[in-house]
């Protein structure tokens, strides 16, 4: 069965991409019977944004949206429903905990005692070289007697992968094709910070497997972050989901949509009146095409042909009088 995540990190309200994101799953459930699973991504507490849980899912469902597993809000509550919850990663520490242990025992992560003085004095060695950071892998020989004195000591850590050396890491993307990237490349990431919270990276690859999600779709920006992601489904032997990442969407000048150019919160249309059906009817169309020229397409238009194979690689630009013109038709 498809079963597909909308995972959205409340820090603030549901913007332009982040609705696409979420139609593009859920059309996409609906048009195969899947599931669609509203996931909250809260594990970076200093983003963390009050109130903004309640705002997202109230945005999805003004747009018409309604998922089947994760959080929802009853009166006035947020809720979570489903066998594989909870739904909200801060609430699911044990498990990140659990899955840790398991890296630590089989070699693909280690304990990382570096202070914060020794990381900002690389970081500026390697930028006068004119590289991005890349943790050196200091810690990484540690003898197991090493760090339990350190342990033992209360000193601080993060948990990193411990990258293999000088390989490939390969997948296929349902939209960019198949992407090969050199561990060289990549960091020693870290999975656990010193606060105990798993990172984005980690968190999102034992979640995507634990809730059996079949296809991971999401915006285009992390797609740099999936060799990551590949290889710790590898280090788990766990079998990949499918990866299909976004176009960008741009505005008028092909540049990268942000707030600086008006309105990107789904609010603030709402507040403009505009109606969800034109919105979610223009928003479709970024970066998807029907197989018709149709233009004006329902919600249960949209369910039936919304297929991956017509997701565009290239950026999609928005474009206001579209949108005005689709909200006059409606
Ligand atoms: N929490 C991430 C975000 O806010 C989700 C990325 C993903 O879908 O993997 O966009
Ligand atoms: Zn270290």
């Amino acid at each position: 069965m498809v079963k597909v995540r909308f995972a959205p990190s409340p820090t603030g309200y549901l913007h332009i991409g982040g609705l696409r994101t979420a139609l593009y799953n859920y059309l996409f459930a609906k048009k195969n019977n899947g599931k669609m699973i509203l996931r909250i991504e809260d594990t970076d507490r200093n983003r963390f944004v009050e109130g903004a849980v309640e705002g997202l899912i109230h945005s999805l469902n003004w747009a018409e949206i309604f998922h089947d597993e994760g959080a929802f809000i009853e009166k006035g509550k947020i809720v979570q429903k489903g066998e594989k919850g909870p739904y909200i990663q801060s609430q699911r520490l044990p498990i990140y905990q659990e899955y840790i242990q398991k890296l630590l025992d089989n070699g693909w992560a280690y304990y990382c005692f570096c202070s914060k003085e020794r990381l900002d004095h690389l970081r500026e060695e390697q930028k006068k070289r004119g590289e991005n950071f890349k943790y050196d892998g200091h810690c990484r020989n540690l003898t197991k007697e090493q760090v339990q004195k350190k342990l033992d000591a209360g000193e601080e850590y993060v948990i990193r992968l411990k990258l293999p050396e000088n390989r490939m890491v390969a997948f296929d993307d349902m939209v960019r094709g198949h992407i090969e990237v050199n561990t060289q490349d990549l960091d020693d990431q870290v999975l656990i910070k010193s606060d105990g919270f798993p990172t984005y990276h980690f968190a999102v690859v034992v979640d995507d497997h634990l809730m059996e999600i079949t296809h991971i779709i999401r915006g285009e920006e992390w797609l740099p972050s999936t060799p990551k992601h590949v290889l710790l489904y590898e280090a788990f032997g766990w079998e990949t989901p499918n990866f299909v990442h976004l176009p960008n969407i741009l505005n008028q000048d092909h540049k990268k949509l942000s707030k600086r150019q008006g309105d990107v919160a789904v609010e603030d249309f709402k507040k403009k009146g505009y109606l969800p059906e034109a919105l979610v009817n223009f928003i479709a169309l970024l970066g998807w095409s029907p197989k018709t020229d149709q233009e004006i397409l329902s919600m249960k238009e949209l369910m039936d042909s919304f297929d991956l194979e017509r997701v565009n690689k290239s950026g999609a630009v928005f474009d206001m009088n579209k949108l005005n013109w689709m909200n006059a038709h409606y």
